[in-house]
């Protein structure tokens, strides 16, 4: 499968996330590349860089604002005179005013951040534009040939909405290269989103549009990040009404219902018509996960990649999350080689 991967992206380095009361080295950590690309090497899967395709494709569904903040956040903090990286510690919660954007970056962060693990220092946005560029080649690749492609993006996308980020995400890689999808001429294209989590960030992106599916089977928001966004009852706003699925699932699902859960999803794709599924590809589904509480095996993920290619649809596989370091190149790899068996 074609597959594109930026070293850039190894410019995000930070040091430090919030997690469980404490300051530890990030999950989301670029070694998680190095693990993918030895086992895509293995695999004998050729990678390929993508070009820069500027900032026009991410404005397109991101604020401006924002993406100004983002791009001057580092340099902003720095300038403030603070030591550590660029961590938000106040929002504008449901008790205080959500209209007003401090000029101060400390208030400027709480305001376009979601959550408090994801810090931002030197690299992030260059890294951010390298992962959009990733998905983007993976998509234009896809839309030229009608062949699969794989996006090796990092940082990782879906909890990324118009105007926040958060939760290790900055661009939206999917809702990027969905967007593209559609400005290439398609009527409806779907984001299956098969990350342990919910991908708040896309939901949100397309939550009142029909031309684009989203479809997202996740933990449980009840017990599980992002906590405010993944239940069933969000199906959509005005027009976009149905054209959002949630499959929130309790941890510990068994990989037979969650394939049950994935068949429902495929079908909806199906019926709406849709031209090209971007797969959110979070392989932190996996059983080892450190973060995640599903039961995916190695197989399971060879099994997924099968029955995304029965549906008969142009896919472009983006990554996502998946954090069992020493596990991600081949469940990754899996999923990949399960679709071209599965489309012979
Ligand atoms: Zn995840």
């Amino acid at each position: 499968m074609r597959t594109f991967f930026s070293e850039d992206s190894r410019l995000r380095q930070a040091r430090s996330e919030l997690h469980d009361g404490t300051l530890v080295s990030p999950f989301e950590c670029p070694e998680r590349m190095d693990l993918v690309l030895a086992a895509l090497a293995q695999a004998n899967i050729e990678v390929q860089a993508p070009q820069a395709y500027g900032l026009d494709p991410v404005l397109a569904v991101h604020d401006a604002d924002y993406v100004a903040f983002l791009e001057g956040c580092w340099q902003a903090w720095q300038a403030a005179g603070h030591e550590g990286e660029a961590i938000p510690n106040i929002w504008p919660a449901r008790t205080l005013r959500g209209d007003r954007i401090p000029s101060s970056v400390s208030g400027q962060l709480g305001y376009y951040a979601l959550a408090a693990e994801t810090s931002i220092s030197e690299g992030t946005f260059a890294a951010a534009m390298a992962s959009k560029d990733t998905a983007l080649a993976a998509v234009e690749h896809t839309l030229a040939t009608g062949e699969p492609s794989f996006g090796l993006c990092r940082p990782p996308g879906h909890h990324a909405a118009f105007d926040q980020f958060g939760g290790y995400c900055f661009f939206n890689n999917a809702a990027i290269a969905a967007q593209r999808a559609l400005a290439s001429g398609m009527h409806r294209v779907a984001v299956l989103d098969v990350d342990f989590h919910h991908g708040n960030g896309t939901q949100q992106i397309f939550y009142q549009r029909d031309d684009v599916l989203f479809a997202s089977l996740h933990g449980d928001p009840d017990v599980t990040f992002p906590y405010f966004s993944g239940y069933a009852d969000e199906t959509g706003e005005g027009k976009g009404e149905g054209y959002t699925l949630n499959y929130p699932l309790p941890p510990g699902t068994s990989v037979a219902r969650w394939m049950a859960a994935l068949d429902d999803a495929l079908t909806r794709i199906a019926q709406a018509e849709c031209e090209l599924v971007v797969v959110s590809l979070g392989v932190d589904i996996f059983e080892g996960d450190p973060i995640s509480a599903f039961t995916f095996q190695h197989a399971d993920f060879t099994a997924l990649g099968q029955r995304l290619a029965q549906c008969g649809l142009s896919c472009v596989f983006l990554l996502e999350g998946g954090y069992a370091v020493g596990d991600i190149g081949v469940n990754v790899v899996n999923v990949l080689q399960g679709f071209g068996a599965g489309a012979r």
